[in-house]
């Protein structure tokens, strides 16, 4: 799923966000919650979401590829699961937002 809003937004997350959102007429927050809530596309959605990638990429989003290596998993910080794009993925989207991480991940030492 993370893929899918990477792919449309040309690598970043919320631009594909974004994108859908304008494109299908609903909020972001409505785009994020198929990620977090069902992990995919609702039915209703999905010939118009790729009918946005196509405009966007050229292409059409291979549903096989957006179950790879993007699932679920508990943030190593707040253990609150999260869409995680990768194995690599393991700090939720909150926590990198947060005053504290910042502080962590730019500190010197
Ligand atoms: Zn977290």
């Amino acid at each position: 799923m993370i893929a899918l809003f990477s792919h449309i937004g040309d690598g970043v997350v919320t631009t594909g966000i974004n994108r859908i959102a304008d494109w299908c007429g609903i909020t972001r927050d409505s785009v994020r919650r198929w990620s977090e809530f069902f992990g995919r596309i609702p039915d209703k959605w999905y010939e118009t979401v790729q009918q946005c990638s196509v405009d966007y990429t050229g292409v059409r989003f291979d549903i096989e590829f957006m179950e790879t290596g993007a699932k679920s998993r508990s943030c190593l910080r707040c253990s609150r699961k999260f869409m995680s794009a990768g194995i690599g993925n393991r700090i939720c989207d909150h926590c990198k937002g947060s005053e504290e991480w910042q502080q962590l991940i730019n500190s010197p030492e």
